[in-house]
């Protein structure tokens, strides 16, 4: 059976920091609040992290979101074609997944304002995952530990279980979505569809991408996390 709404987002806020606190334990990465180059407009999200944020602003917050949404256009970003628990079955089916357009990197955040987050306490996972060794405004990518982003590849399908039924796709797309009212009611409902918008439906979880190298060192995260999903 799949949690109600609250619970669903009370667990994701404890994924979060445990998320959170995984990052903690790497030493030396050069990410803080205020580096902004990685802040695109190709980031993904869940439409349970969409709804968590957008119900979770300040007025001035959200005042913000609604200009930027007036001004901005939806349609820059990355749009994925498959999600993370897609891409997982058609893996363990031995199938190529549907080819992707790759992220540009060229549009911005639609949140940001003078390279900062207004919402950085609640942003995404994949705002928060997205981390490197070196400050990207000056090698002009993320240095990212292979772990890390198996790490992030779990966490992504975890969040992607936990968010059914729901969707996910490219953040202002999702947020301009799920900013109205009608939108937000049908999620809040367990009953909306995003296809017209070019959103992607949920998957469940049936295999977990690990590969054979780093599963002794994922063995505790993962115990925590079944036990996290668990309750
Ligand atoms: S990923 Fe790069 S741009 Fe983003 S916070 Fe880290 S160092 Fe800064
Ligand atoms: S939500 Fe915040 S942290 Fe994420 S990309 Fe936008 S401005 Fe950056």
């Amino acid at each position: 059976m799949t949690p109600d709404l609250a619970a669903r987002v009370a667990l994701l806020d404890r994924l979060y920091t445990r998320y959170d606190g995984f990052l903690a334990g790497i030493d030396g990465l050069a990410c803080r609040e205020g580096c902004a180059a990685c802040c695109t407009a190709d980031v993904v999200l869940t439409s349970l992290e969409a709804h968590a944020l957008i119900t979770r602003l300040g007025p001035a917050q959200r005042e913000g979101l609604e200009a930027a949404l007036a001004r901005g256009s939806t349609a820059e970003g990355f749009q994925p074609r498959v999600t993370t628990n897609g891409l997982a079955d058609c893996c363990a089916r031995g199938e190529a997944p549907p080819p992707e357009t790759a992220p540009q990197g060229t549009g911005r955040c639609l949140l940001l304002r003078d390279e900062r987050c207004p919402a950085y306490a609640l942003r995404p996972f994949g705002c928060r995952c997205f981390v490197s060794r070196r400050t990207c405004r000056t090698t002009g990518c993320a240095e990212v530990d292979d772990v890390v982003l198996t790490v992030n590849t779990v966490f992504l399908q975890v969040l992607e279980h936990l968010d059914r039924p729901g969707c996910q796709g490219n953040f202002a797309t999702l947020l301009a979505l799920m900013s109205r009212p009608g939108p937000a009611a049908a999620y809040a409902a367990g009953h909306l569809d995003g296809h017209a918008w070019g959103l992607l439906p949920n998957r469940p979880l049936t295999i977990l991408m690990v590969p054979p190298e780093h599963r002794g060192a994922l063995a505790p995260l993962l115990g925590d996390l079944r036990r996290l999903l668990a309750g």
